[in-house]
This record gives C-alpha cells, structure tokens and sequence, in this order.
C-alpha cells in the first residue's frame, strides 16, 4: 500500500487580516508581528482607521484598508479628545459598522485564514463570529498584568489569586546576587539619559516644570522628547520654565519624537527615565538599558515594579520627590556604582532575550507555535 499522501499545508497561499488599535503602542507590535508572519509567507492585510493611521511607505509588502473611526476634527485640525479611554470606548462603538462591512467585502474577494485583532478591539469577536472567521488577538501588555488585573477585579474568585501572591512575595524579595562591576568615571561621562513617557501620557505644567528642573539638576546630557500637545494647556513648550534652557546649554536636546528603538540601540544612552509602557519596557531591555520610572497608569505601575524590584535594572522615582531628589536620583544611575549593577544587570537580561528569540528559544518556539496554530485552522 502506498502512504497515504499528507499535503503539508501551504502559508504562500493563506491571507490573514490584522487589525490594530489607534495608538503607537498597539501598532508597532501589531506590525512587527505581521512583519514575521509575512516572512513565514502569508499575505497580509491591515485594517486600519483613518485615526492615527500607520504609515504605509515602511510597509509595501502588505495591502492597507481605511475604515472611517467616525472622530470628527476641530476647526484647527486637532482632534479633541479628553482620554485616551475615552477613546477607546468610542472607538469600540463607532468602528462596528465600517469594520464589519469591510471585513464582509474582503471575505467576498478570497478566504481569509483568520482575523488578528488588538485584544482591546472588544467588538470584533461578534463580528468574526457572524461571519465564521477564527479570531485570535494580540495583547500588547505584559503576561503579569492579566493575574493582576484578575486579582483587582475578581478579587477572592480570582483565579489567579495564587499566582499574583506568588509573584507579590517576589517582588520583594532582597537575596537577588550583586553583580559588582565598577565603570570608569572617563566612562560614565559618555553616557547620555534618554527621556521619553510614551505617545499617549499627559502631565500638568507643574509636573513638567519638576522634570525639567530634574533634569538640570541631574547635570547629565539628555535627549528629551515632548510630544506636543502631551503638557495640559500647551501646544509643546511654552510651559517650559524660564532660564531652563541656560541652565542646561549644549547638555540636552528637546524633541517632538525619535526613532526610539535606533536611540536606545545607541552606544551613548546609558539610562531611559520611561513611563514604563509595555513597548518602552522592552525595548529598553533588548537594548539592555537601564531605567528610571516614572509609571503613569495601566500595566505602567506593575511593569515599573518588575523592573526595579524583580530584574533589579531600573531605579523608581518616587512621587513625592522634588525636582532636586529627582536630579540626584537620575545621577546616581547614570554614574553610582548602584546604577554600573543596574547596567549589568541589564545587559545579562539582554543576552537572555537576545537567546530566547534564537533557535529552541522560548520566543522563537512561541512563534512557530502560533504559525502552526494558523496553518491548523
Ligand atoms: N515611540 C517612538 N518615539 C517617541 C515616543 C514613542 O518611537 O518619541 C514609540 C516607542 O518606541 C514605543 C511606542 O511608541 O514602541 C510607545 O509604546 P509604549 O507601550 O511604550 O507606550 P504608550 O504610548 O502605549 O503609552
């Protein structure tokens, strides 16, 4: 007899849809994933709103939908939005229609294999399901956020509740072995702080007049990104306090926004003070960088815990600092022996990520996972 004849099943063939949410945060990964499943040969189509829409030019080899997100601009262009919950909420309403619609058309062209939607896109599960298509979804936070946000919101029924206790006790934990490796000070005057909270934190005058006055104080060279529009009441710096920029002369560089991953890849950086967004947290650590954190809201608290008090690569800024604590507390990363641990600590870490992405990594398995998971379906 001859065997029966197993076609293994092709992904040059198979069309998969993925749809991000709005925001840089849930759009780079949502394309850095696409970018691997294109390499593993499926075609892709992103849909995408015409809110803060992705740009398309980095990205030839795959086919971009606009859907209408339904915000209507004010006279000068901008959009007023109150929060970015706000939005979200919104978002998840008005996108139904259009989203269902256009997912319809495109099924009626050629078989999609399944839709990859953002994890926060709620509403999309009913529509795949309308139209018998498999959904799975991308979170763009970290894996310890779920059992926390389980334990907050379920409290006792909490499945999790285990987990997070475990993971609690962790946290404070002190016996982590000390990696004593002195730098030289020639060294340490090379090193640049890399400042940047993301592209959706906001902050009062207040609060930014302090990190500037931090930053002065920290007497290091820094590159600063302010988004416009990211300090209540002003379009970028008016709020800047006066002298600052004396103050710090040739030392620092404020921008609207850099390529952030090519600047923390950059020999110079030798600390990014991050609001601890899931993106920031690591790629600063594939780039091995320690952190200062200054968590806003969301996952940022519990990943800024991971950070300084699980991997021990990051110093926590305290609220209740003034702008004077806050500039010896940058220094001291920058330039105490506490902060050169910080740094080895971190680049251990980076060799471990590095490692998981590799062949019979943890990562690279993850991923194979997932394609055979699609091939599957
Ligand atoms: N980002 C950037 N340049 C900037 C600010 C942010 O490229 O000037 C990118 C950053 O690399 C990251 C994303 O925007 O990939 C921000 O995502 P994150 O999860 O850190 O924070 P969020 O914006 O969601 O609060």
């Amino acid at each position: 007899h001859e065997p029966v004849a197993t076609v293994e099943p092709q992904s040059n063939n198979r069309r998969l849809v993925l749809f991000p949410l709005p925001f840089q945060g849930h759009i780079n990964p949502m394309l850095q994933l696409a970018n691997i499943l294109h390499t593993k040969g499926f075609k892709i189509i992103i849909i995408h709103t015409d809110f803060n829409s992705p740009n398309q030019s980095n990205y030839p080899q795959f086919t971009f939908v606009s859907i209408s997100a339904g915000l209507s601009k004010s006279k000068d262009g901008s959009l007023n939005l109150d929060t970015s919950n706000y939005v979200i909420n919104f978002l998840n309403k008005s996108c139904i229609e259009p989203f269902t619609v256009c997912m319809a058309k495109l099924l009626e062209l050629e078989p999609v294999t399944c839709l990859i939607s953002d994890a926060i896109w709620h509403f999309t599960q009913s529509v795949a399901d309308s139209l018998k298509l498999k959904r799975i979804v991308l979170r763009t936070s970290s894996m310890s956020c779920i059992p926390v946000y389980a334990a907050f919101v379920l409290g006792e029924k909490s499945y999790f509740k285990t987990t997070i206790k475990e993971e609690l006790e962790l946290m404070t934990e002190k016996d982590i072995e000390e990696i004593h490796k002195d730098r030289s000070e020639k060294g340490n005057k090379e090193l640049i702080l890399y400042v940047s909270f993301g592209s959706i934190a906001q902050m009062s005058e207040a609060e930014f007049s302090d990190m500037a006055w931090g930053l002065a104080n920290s007497k290091q060279r820094f590159l600063w990104v302010v988004r416009p529009g990211s300090i209540y009441g002003s379009q970028w710096l008016e709020s800047l306090p006066k002298g600052f920029m004396e103050e710090v002369g040739e030392r620092g560089r404020i921008v609207k926004w850099a390529p952030q991953q090519e600047v923390l890849a950059h020999q110079a950086i030798g600390c990014f003070w991050t609001h601890n967004g899931w993106n920031s947290t690591l790629e600063s650590i594939c780039e091995g960088v320690p952190m200062i954190c200054s968590p806003c809201s969301y996952d940022q608290p519990i990943n800024a815990r991971y950070v300084t008090d699980v991997w021990k690569i990051g110093a926590m800024l305290d609220e209740e600092m003034n702008w004077e604590q806050t500039g010896i507390a940058i220094k001291k990363v920058i330039t105490g022996k506490e902060g050169s641990e910080m740094r080895q600590r971190s680049k251990s870490l980076q060799e471990k990520v590095n490692k998981s992405m590799q062949k019979g990594g943890s990562a690279y398995q993850s991923l194979e996972n997932l394609v055979d998971y699609i091939l599957s379906i």
